[in-house]
């Protein structure tokens, strides 16, 4: 086990462009550290450069403590988890747990063999074959295979991206309990951001080459520092309306579409007096009542029953202030629109059409700056 740290590491692909752009961060021994992103945000390219199957452009990399840009994937001592189909079908469980260690006639192969099925629970379906057990036996089998080998690091990119749903929420489970059992220092690659809600102790964000943001999930979530990680982080996605701080003889005020409300009391937007703010809006911050007993008035645009509850989109009320930023033509951050989700108990919303008010409180609100893009407050 050992704690791994990227200093200023970029990698550049031959055609010159950076596909991570100095990147800096501290993974603990120990940790489980969820990298994720949207396709192409460089995390796989993080990743590899930490088993050594990518050159290091600039930057140091540290495998406990030791600079590791020049040592070969054998030296690093890490492993690469790979989905759990890629076990030997034709071998017993002990027999694919052991066969790293046979190869290279390790010392009490034995002994690690059986010492990782027991932490594994695996020691009753030793002498099983791959083909006779459940998906997530074969995920304990992948992973006890790279703890036998008593690695520096587990290194995992997407390893269930290939499971239908219902096995991918039990391995998210899985794999995070072994995790802890193990205590083995995780760098975990997905794109999807349920993953990375549910399974780091940390998640770094990062997008086109670059890390956003780096904290525990409750902290992106909650606290996201831009746009970029607001939308990511969520599902459904944040809703962006668009806003205006108006100075007001009264006090300053937050105009949305349809609707005047009391400016939260953080000091920062008062720098926004008399301009436009982006107001992000998540789905469990709204509820809907009758139309006029609101702090916004709209008309349902659709329902989307999801059982438990009933996501309901509506769209606002025109603003006579607040103006749509449609600058924002990037393709990874939703448009900011009229246009409001709200989850709301089943029976509460209504048909397509209907009117009705919508109440939220100002305090959850998270606001952003049109132009940098950057959180405010
Ligand atoms: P992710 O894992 O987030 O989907 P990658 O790390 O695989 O992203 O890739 C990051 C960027 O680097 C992408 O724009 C990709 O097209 C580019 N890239 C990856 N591998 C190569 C390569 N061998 N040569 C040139 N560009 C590459």
């Amino acid at each position: 086990m050992a704690a791994i740290r990227f200093d200023h590491v970029s990698k550049a692909y031959a055609d010159g462009r950076r596909a991570v752009d100095d990147l800096n961060l501290d993974i603990a021994d120990g940790e489980f550290l969820v990298l994720v992103g949207p396709s192409g945000c460089g995390k796989s390219t993080a990743l590899r450069m930490i088993a050594g199957l990518e050159d290091i452009t600039d930057g140091r990399l540290s495998i406990g403590g030791v600079i590791a840009n020049a040592l070969s994937p054998r030296q690093r001592n890490v492993a690469m988890i790979f989905q759990s189909y890629a076990l030997y079908p034709h071998l017993s469980v002990a027999e694919n747990l052991g066969f790293a260690l046979k190869v290279r006639k390790a010392p009490q192969a034995e002994r690690r063999v059986a010492e990782a099925a027991a932490m594994l629970e695996l020691t009753a379906l030793l002498a099983r074959r791959p083909g006779q057990l459940s998906g997530g036996q074969r995920q304990r089998v992948a992973m006890g295979r790279a703890l036998v080998r008593d690695p520096n690091a587990f290194l995992m990119d997407e390893p269930l991206s290939n499971l239908d749903a219902r096995l991918r929420g039990q391995m998210r489970v899985e794999i995070t309990r072994l995790q802890r059992a193990a205590g083995v220092t995780t760098v975990y690659v997905t794109h999807d951001q349920v993953e990375a809600m549910t399974m780091g102790d940390r998640v770094a964000v990062m997008r086109g080459g670059v890390l956003q943001q780096l904290g525990n999930p409750r902290t992106l979530y909650d606290h996201p520092v831009n746009l970029f990680v607001a939308a990511f982080m969520g599902s459904p996605p944040i809703s962006l309306l668009p806003g205006f701080v108006r100075a007001g003889a009264d006090g300053p005020t937050l105009e949305l579409p349809g609707a005047t409300l009391a400016l939260p009391p953080r000091p920062r937007l008062l720098s926004y007096l008399d301009k436009d703010i982006i107001v992000g809006v998540r789905a469990e911050m709204v509820s809907l009542t009758d139309t006029g007993k609101g702090d916004l008035d709209g008309t349902v645009a659709f329902e989307e029953d999801l059982g438990a509850s009933v996501l309901t989109t509506v769209d606002l009320a025109p603003s006579t202030q607040a103006r749509i930023v449609d600058d924002l033509a990037e393709s990874d951050i939703p448009q900011v629109t009229r246009r409001l989700k709200a989850n709301v108990q089943a029976g509460r919303g209504g048909r397509p059409g209907a009117p009705v008010g919508v109440l939220m409180d100002p305090q959850r609100l998270l606001f952003f700056d049109p132009v940098t893009k950057l959180a405010v407050g």
